[in-house]
């Protein structure tokens, strides 16, 4: 940026201009300038840079050319959403005086200008900048320490597109975790975390902007006290016990809010703790893998929720979107949802009433937000009017239904809250046709106010004399092409060819009409009797906008009066659309209720792949449905089983191992399951992996990131876990692969013992299964006929025969000949494997040594023996003391 020292050798625009870049040196300056905001200097090239469009020059700063680009004002919403979605913040500045003020103070003068609105990745609240489907969400970080080198870290969301306030607290292993689930368009923090050197990397790859903050004022004590001004409560107590890092970081949120926002007041609910802390924890890696919300490609189409989202409101779209990120861990709570969605199961006549009410509902809780803070419009008003009807005729459907799960009338009564008067009085005052902007009138209904009507009688009169006048004048001076036009620069004017215009020059007409402009082939005119009606069609106009303006203001504060049971409401209609939603997938596609406990059972009847079947279905093919089972078994109840799934490529072992974890997903979550029967004891995380593609943006290789992840797994999964290990070995050579995935299974045997599902196709480790207790083989059934394979996609126990790798080839459409070739190859290597089996190895191996139950494991000199990997593994602060005395009582064990 310029130095604004040499302001003297400057335009006073530009002086201007450098002033205010100068007190917001982190956005990009939209400047206004009549129809356009201009940007200059290097925001004029990143701006250029990023939206494509031309830089040119304006003028001279200090001797050098001034790069500039602009943007036309009314395509303004296009260019910001692109500039934020690029990470960008803009500063709206536009002139804050009417041009013809700074005219009189004056030719030199520049007309007043001021920024009126930081524009933020996580701080929008326009429709058109915003997914309908999804929270927008801006998250600030605080922490405290907690001893000389741990820390917690306090997170604050808010959605200020609804209003939705949270808190928690997270320690930092789990920070990447809870951002995956949240989601953030961004993140603010102070800088000491933002500049912290040990969580650079993690900046850098959660690949969302992340603001710094000064430190200044987001101590604790100072962010309490912006809290309790912002709420005007005397005391935080009545939202919560919040640690220090909550209060912190929700004060950081806050201010950062009320900065970007410049003194509108956003409509934020109280903060409440986020179920963050309750909910499943499930890592990015497995979020992308498992195409929980977005498919590998980053689409929602295909995603597990784009196949499951039958919601019928955007509120309700976004419950789902947060539900299905963050599974709960409480099965009480779970056990609550499941009644909601049982009864709409099986109240088919309740749950269609519900769903055709809910169709009508439009975004009311974004409505109120941009209503709130004064960038509402007519339609939001009138979203609201809708969304409150709506809201009064489905808590009436509830009432007539009597007895209800807790989770539905709770919403009943949250729908009955608001004041029944104002959906009446909007519908009674807002016009059927409305437009976007208040500023375009015409929004009240006819009848509404006697002033305004006769305000717009006048106008239409005046329109009227205008089409006489224009008679009038082409019949007076014989010239019948003779228009009244209207323009922005000489208002009403008169408009005829030009020979008619040379006889107007002169006498008699020299004296009604007045010169006003010579076109290539017409002259324009005007008159007194033109410029008289013209001041009073504008007054008229003038005065009847701002009835509608003062209108427009009593309705909002008549809204606004009632935020909070609207909010209330919002949140209700949501939740309904969710249930009722579950409650017809569930329907349709023959779901049933999972019975979700605190136990750690793992058992699935006839269990499908609600994707795979999906996309199977529009083929017309069917889905082979499977059962699962890693409960512990009876006799031993010291771990979750281990199922070890061999078969070859495409048979569908990807497709059951994933069934399985997104079975639990779908059940914590609090919805109907696609299996017969599911009985899942509590998964606190889940953990799934791929040996697969390359993560090139990373540039990690394939087996690097692999190894990554799955020492993440052998180190942090504990007793509840849910670990889906897929080809893990696969990306080096065979030999590497197979000891590694042998020892990890050892490892997930004897140390995590929680429930496991891997495949592999190293046949060789079924011998595993005969030797750990707990380790089941499973296949998939593949059959040939006539010498091409036949997938059965059917898991059953045992282990695969051959890996029919050269079949799959020739179905892929391998040359012939190199099929052949293939097959001779293979027969002389099994002939050399069938002298010395690898898997013979598996009696004289004493590798990391399976322990034969309770042994102590051999431990090679100088490498990290059992027990302190078993050590490693516990995490104290997440064991009742029941599992923390089991913990001891294995690890004495273990010694
Ligand atoms: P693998 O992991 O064994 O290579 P996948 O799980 O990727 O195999 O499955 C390959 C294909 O087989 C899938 O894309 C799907 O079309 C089909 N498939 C998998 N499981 C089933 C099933 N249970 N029923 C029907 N088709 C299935």
């Amino acid at each position: 940026a310029p130095p604004a020292a040499a302001a003297d050798r400057v335009t006073p625009m530009m002086a201007q201009y450098v002033e205010i870049k100068a007190a917001n040196p982190d956005c990009l300056l939209f400047y206004r300038m009549g129809d356009f905001y201009e940007l200059f200097f290097t925001d004029a090239e990143i701006a250029s840079r990023t939206l494509g469009i031309v830089l040119t020059k304006r003028g001279k700063h200090q001797g050098d050319d001034i790069p500039m680009c602009g943007v036309p004002v009314e395509r303004a919403d296009d260019y910001l959403q692109r500039l934020i979605a690029a990470g960008h913040r803009v500063a709206v500045c536009e002139q804050t005086e009417d041009p013809a003020e700074a005219r009189k103070r004056g030719n030199k003068s520049v007309v007043k200008r001021d920024v009126v609105r930081l524009v933020t990745p996580g701080t929008i609240t326009e429709e058109r900048l915003l997914e309908p489907g999804r929270a927008s969400l801006l998250v600030a970080v605080a922490r405290r320490k907690t001893g000389e080198s741990a820390s917690l870290y306090g997170l604050a969301a808010i959605d200020i597109s609804t209003g939705r306030f949270t808190v928690m607290e997270t320690p930092q292993e789990r920070l990447a975790i809870e951002f995956s689930r949240l989601e953030p368009r961004e993140i603010v923090c102070p800088d000491a975390i933002h500049d912290d050197p040990e969580l650079k990397e993690f900046w850098r790859e959660i690949a969302v902007p992340v603001t710094p903050l000064a430190r200044d004022g987001l101590d604790a004590a100072s962010a309490e006290r912006r809290l309790k001004e912002f709420f005007g409560v005397a005391t935080l107590d009545a939202f919560g016990a919040f640690t220090r890092a909550e209060i912190a970081a929700a004060g950081a949120a806050l201010a950062y809010v009320e900065r970007t926002q410049l003194g509108a007041r956003p409509p934020l609910s109280a903060p409440v703790r986020d179920a963050g802390s309750a909910t499943m924890l499930i890592d990015a890696a497995t979020r992308a893998n498992l195409e929980l919300t977005r498919t590998l490609s980053g689409e929602r189409q295909g995603s597990l929720l784009a196949t499951i989202d039958r919601t019928v409101t955007p509120g309700g779209a976004r419950l789902l979107a947060e539900r299905l990120a963050g599974p709960l861990t409480d099965s009480a709570a779970i056990a609550a949802r499941h009644d909601a969605v049982e009864l709409l199961v099986a109240d088919a006549g309740l749950r269609e009433d519900l769903r055709s009410a809910l169709e009508k509902v439009p975004d009311v809780a974004r409505a109120l937000a941009r209503l709130s803070l004064d960038r509402g419009g007519p339609r939001d008003l009138a979203a609201l009017g809708a969304g409150l009807d709506a809201a009064r005729a489905i808590a009436a459907l509830l009432v007539r239904r009597g007895e209800l799960p807790v989770e539905l009338s709770r919403a009943m009564r949250a729908l009955g809250e608001s004041d029944p008067d104002l959906p009446v009085r909007l519908n009674a005052t807002l016009a059927d046709e409305l437009p976007l902007n208040r500023r375009d009138g015409r929004f009240v209904r006819e009848g509404f106010d006697a002033a305004l009507d006769e305000l717009r009688l006048l106008q239409i009169d005046s329109r009227k004399v205008i089409a006489q006048l224009q008679a009038r004048y082409a019949t007076e001076t014989n010239c019948r092409t003779l228009r009244i036009k209207h323009n922005a620069m000489l208002g009403y004017f008169v408009e005829v060819p030009q020979a008619a215009g040379e006889e107007f020059l002169r006498d008699p007409w020299r004296a009604t009409f007045v010169h006003r402009q010579t076109m290539s082939d017409a002259m324009r005119f005007s008159s007194v009797e033109l410029g008289e009606l013209e001041a009073k069609i504008a007054s008229a106009a003038d005065r009847a906008l701002k009835l509608e303006l003062a209108i427009f203001a009593a309705l909002c504060e008549a809204v606004l009066a009632q935020a909070e049971p609207i909010k209330a409401a919002a949140l209700a209609l949501a939740e309904l659309d969710v249930a009722a939603a579950l409650a017809d997938l569930a329907m349709r596609e023959g779901w049933s209720r999972p019975q979700v406990d605190d136990g750690v059972a793992f058992t699935i009847e006839r269990g499908r792949h609600p994707v795979v079947e999906a996309a199977l279905k529009r083929d017309g093919k069917p889905f082979v449905a499977n059962d699962t089972e890693l409960s512990p078994p009876a006799t031993e109840a010291k771990g979750g089983r281990i199922c070890l799934i061999t078969g070859p490529n495409m048979a569908g072992k990807s497709t059951f191992l994933r069934q399985n974890a997104l079975i639990a997903v779908l059940a914590q979550m609090g919805s109907f399951v696609p299996a017969a029967l599911a009985h899942i004891g509590i998964v606190d995380r889940l953990f799934s992996r791929v040996g697969a593609a390359d993560d090139l943006a990373r540039g990690r290789s394939t087996f690097m990131v692999e190894m990554v992840e799955t020492a993440a797994i052998l180190n942090q999964a504990g007793p509840r876990a849910l670990v889906i290990l897929d080809e893990i070995g696969r990306g080096t050579a065979t030999f590497d692969g197979l000891s590694i995935a042998w020892a990890a299974i050892e490892h997930l045997h004897e140390i995590n013992r929680c429930r496991s599902l891997f495949a592999t196709h190293y046949h060789e480790l079924t011998a595993l299964g005969d030797r750990l207790d707990r380790v089941a083989n499973a296949t998939v059934r593949v059959t040939e006929w006539k010498g091409e394979v036949v997938f059965l996609h059917e898991v059953v126990p045992g282990a695969a025969d051959r890996s029919y790798g050269i079949q799959v080839a020739k179905l892929a459409g391998l040359p012939p000949a190199v099929v052949e070739r293939a097959r001779a190859i293979l027969g002389e290597l099994e002939k050399t494997e069938r002298e010395k089996p690898v898997a013979s190895l598996v009696d004289d191996l004493p590798l990391f040594a399976v322990p034969q139950r309770r042994q102590t494991p051999v431990v090679p000199q100088g490498e990290p023996d059992g027990l302190r990997e078993a050590l490693a593994g516990i995490d104290p602060d997440e064991m009742t003391p029941r599992e923390a005395l089991e913990a001891l009582y294995r690890l004495k064990g273990l010694g």
